[in-house]
């Protein structure tokens, strides 16, 4: 059977293994990401690790390397503007990896990748229309419409990170203001736990609300996550389910607007937050339920994306399946 190289370039790690056309991995390693930035060090150490996946399998067997990175990526597989990697810009990395390997190398938006893999074998299997969502500490996405991969004109379409859903909101780091991600993105999640925590319905001394979330992080709110968030859910804190519920919101809103443009089938939520559960997708689908036109949004679904953690490497593996 033929196999594909997937390599998922993050800012902390390269994930890179050999996938079957079936979507079965047959061999991966994880890397560390080198942390001095430079693109020179970041491609040797990406060509080194693939190089190492052709002496355990033969040349002829590999239908080509799939590579997913931050950033925008051209059609020609240029990269440009990722946000963590500040010397990842106007790089034609197809090409750089094509020559030094001579064999065909495609290259998409990790987040764009992940939902072709979740179309592909995840969460969005057996279906034609799909959006696709990560939550992390960036919001990143993908839809699949009429079967293929939105790509826009010229870049990548579906910055869905930086759409905005409020027009007077706060400032985004893309220089935008009132971006889903500047609400929903894993560190002003945080935020909001702290503003609320702090927000005085207590006499002094303590003068904040009470909540798990303080006792699980020691009284240290500098150490509040969104896990310790989803922990004090678990444990029925009436706080950190308002937290759930007002992010459950912010996305509803967003996707409400979303099913009105796309009329998609699923709805896949992917990335670290979406491990909270059911309550942030009964909230996005309530709040699509009440905004988007009904007839649009009765057979939407809102569902975890599937493939778990090495959804990286067969996400850009999948990128040779069309
Ligand atoms: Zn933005």
């Amino acid at each position: 059977m033929k196999k594909i190289i997937g390599l998922d370039l993050g800012g902390t790690f390269i994930k890179i293994g050999v996938v079957t056309v079936k979507g079965k991995i047959l061999n991966k390693k994880e890397i560390p990401t080198p942390q001095s930035r430079g693109r020179e060090k970041i491609i040797s150490t990406m060509t080194e690790s693939i190089n190492d996946f052709f002496k355990l399998f033969p040349k002829k067997e590999i239908l080509g390397i799939g590579i997913g990175t931050p950033g925008l990526v051209d059609k020609n597989g240029k990269v440009f503007l990722a946000p963590n990697l500040p010397d990842w810009d106007n790089l034609n990395l197809k090409k750089i990896v094509e020559e030094k390997f001579s064999i065909p190398v495609k290259v998409e938006n990790d987040a764009k990748a992940f939902a072709w893999g979740e179309y592909k074998f995840g969460a969005g299997k057996g279906f034609k229309n799909i959006i696709c969502i990560t939550l992390g500490t960036g919001v990143g996405g993908g839809v699949v419409l009429d079967g293929k991969l939105l790509r826009g004109n010229k870049y990548s379409a579906v910055e869905i990170g930086h759409i905005p859903i409020c027009y007077t909101g706060p400032r985004c780091n893309c220089g935008n203001i009132g971006c889903i991600e500047r609400y929903v993105g894993a560190k002003y999640i945080v935020k909001m736990a702290k503003e609320k925590l702090k927000s005085r319905t207590c006499p002094p001394p303590s003068g904040r609300r009470e909540s798990l979330i303080t006792e699980i992080v020691g009284g240290n709110l500098a150490q509040i996550t969104p896990k310790t968030i989803s922990d004090a859910y678990d444990k029925k804190d009436k706080l950190a389910e308002e937290i759930w519920l007002e992010v459950g919101t912010y996305l509803g809103t967003l996707f409400s607007g979303l099913v009105n443009l796309l009329n998609p089938q699923v709805i896949i939520i992917g990335g670290g937050i979406a491990q909270v559960g059911d309550i942030l997708f009964s909230t996005i689908k309530k709040i699509i339920d009440e905004r988007s036109f009904s007839l649009l949004a009765k057979d939407v679904k809102v569902v975890p994306a599937k493939l778990g953690k090495d959804a990286g490497i067969i996400s850009c593996a999948s990128l040779f399946l069309s």
